[in-house]
């Protein structure tokens, strides 16, 4: 990954292409541009050694124009301020382009959770939801999991700030344990979401998904899910996955199944890279370069970059991490032919799901899982049609078409809303 690429002036040059075509007034860009409130928090945190370790944290809210702001926390140790103002801009423009009444908003700690015992991860997000507990709510900013956190750190969010507030408030937060009002199908939404749209995109470019190629990097949650979703409904073969310690290749197609649990249950490095049954083992970014019908970068940002671009081989790529592509390499993707799905777009699916898992806490009731996915399936595929056809209608890239449609509905809601006071 290409760090010194910094993600928030990639955030805000996508807004300034988007208005090439939009031509809204430049204060209004300015608005849509930069984020409405940011809070950076320190976080004492008893470690289990009994020494106090300060930890920083971070909470953007971009807009909320369109409803409350949503997004999740990362934990990493190479979080920065930009990142996440990049992130929770774009959660701005994801939940706009899948049309859900949510902002944008996200939240980054610089930790690393692979270092630390589950007393002191606990201990962290705790403080952490309680630092943040003022701006957060189930009406205000609605925080949900994203890289290194998953239901449990949204549990103890959950329980912390209903202590907080003295009363359960299961809408708080979304990403859920099911047995606390998380939705059911949220586990696989992010996955699920980026093979719906491949499978759109397959269908434009007349490619059979049963035995397309398909290979993945970065394979946690959005990856594993991808993978199993594409193989096992779809019938394609998953032939690359990688993670941070590195990547495998199997030409016949890996089963899917057996390096989840490799990985989960059985790799002494709890990684991808000691599986057995694989013809070649590589580097953590190789599968990019792997020729495939289907390319599924679902690591971090700035995975495919001028530098690499060249090598890129697939025919589609579905994003499923948020900003792996830089604009120098899209301008090189479009050229080529390559009909790349947006990050906005084709990761929308978690969001979507949040969405739903909110709807059914606020109503206190529950759909069943065959429901949910197919309220996934209405609204991701009428969203992927109507950025192909701004693709094609103004002869742009599916990023730039997503933009469009994105800028447009939050600009028109400002419009509307009008400027306080
Ligand atoms: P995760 O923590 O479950 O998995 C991340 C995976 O990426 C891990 O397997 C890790 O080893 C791997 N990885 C890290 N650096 C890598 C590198 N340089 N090369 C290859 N692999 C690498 O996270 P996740 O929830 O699956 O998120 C992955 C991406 O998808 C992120 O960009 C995230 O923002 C995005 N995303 C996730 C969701 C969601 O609901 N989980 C929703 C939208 C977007």
């Amino acid at each position: 990954m290409a760090a010194s690429i910094n993600p928030f002036e990639i955030a805000c040059k996508q807004i300034d292409k988007a208005n090439e075509y939009l031509k809204l007034d430049e204060g209004l860009i300015e608005f849509l541009k930069q984020p409405l409130r940011i809070v950076e928090v320190s976080l004492p945190v008893k470690m289990d050694d009994g020494s106090v370790k300060v930890f920083k944290g971070f909470r953007v809210q971009h807009n909320n124009a369109r409803g409350p702001f949503k997004g999740g926390i990362r934990y990493h140790p190479n979080v920065t301020l930009d990142e996440v103002k990049a992130l929770a801009s774009w959660m701005t423009w994801k939940t706009a382009v899948v049309n859900i009444p949510f902002g944008g908003g996200k939240g980054g700690i610089i930790a690393n959770p692979k270092e630390m015992s589950v007393g002191e991860i606990e201990r962290l997000t705790r403080r952490f939801t309680y630092a943040i507990s003022h701006i957060i709510g189930p009406y205000e900013d609605i925080p949900a999991p994203d890289v290194y956190t998953g239901p449990r750190e949204m549990a103890w969010i959950y329980d912390t700030y209903s202590m907080h507030v003295g009363k359960p408030e299961p809408a708080v937060v979304t990403g859920k344990p099911v047995e606390l009002g998380g939705s059911l199908g949220r586990n696989e939404a992010t996955g699920r979401g980026v093979v719906i749209v491949a499978r759109e995109a397959a269908k434009k470019l007349g490619i059979n998904l049963k035995n397309a190629t398909v290979s993945i990097q970065g394979f946690g949650n959005a990856g594993q899910f991808a993978a199993k979703i594409i193989t096992e409904e779809y019938g394609a073969k998953v032939v690359a996955v990688s993670d941070s310690k590195g990547g495998i290749y199997k030409k016949d197609g890996l089963n899917v199944n057996d390096v989840i649990d490799w990985k989960i249950n059985k790799s002494p490095k709890k990684s991808v890279v000691d599986y057995p049954d694989a013809d070649e083992r590589f580097g953590s970014d190789d599968p990019l370069y792997v020729e495939v019908d289907i390319l599924i970068p679902a690591a971090l940002e700035n995975a495919i970059t001028k530098d690499n671009v060249d090598k890129v081989k697939a025919r589609i790529i579905s994003e499923a991490a948020n900003g792996p592509t830089t604009p120098e390499a899209d301008k090189v993707l479009f050229e080529k032919g390559v009909l790349v799905v947006p990050d906005i777009l084709a990761n929308a699916g978690g969001v979507t799901v949040s969405y739903f898992e909110w709807v059914q806490n606020l109503q206190r009731f529950r759909w069943t899982l065959e429901e949910v996915r197919q309220r996934l399936e209405n609204i991701m595929v009428p969203a992927f049609e109507e950025v192909y056809k701004v693709h094609k209608e103004k002869n742009v890239d599916m990023r730039t078409a997503a933009y469009i449609v994105a800028v447009k509905r939050v600009a028109d809601a400002v419009l509307r809303r009008g400027i306080y006071p």
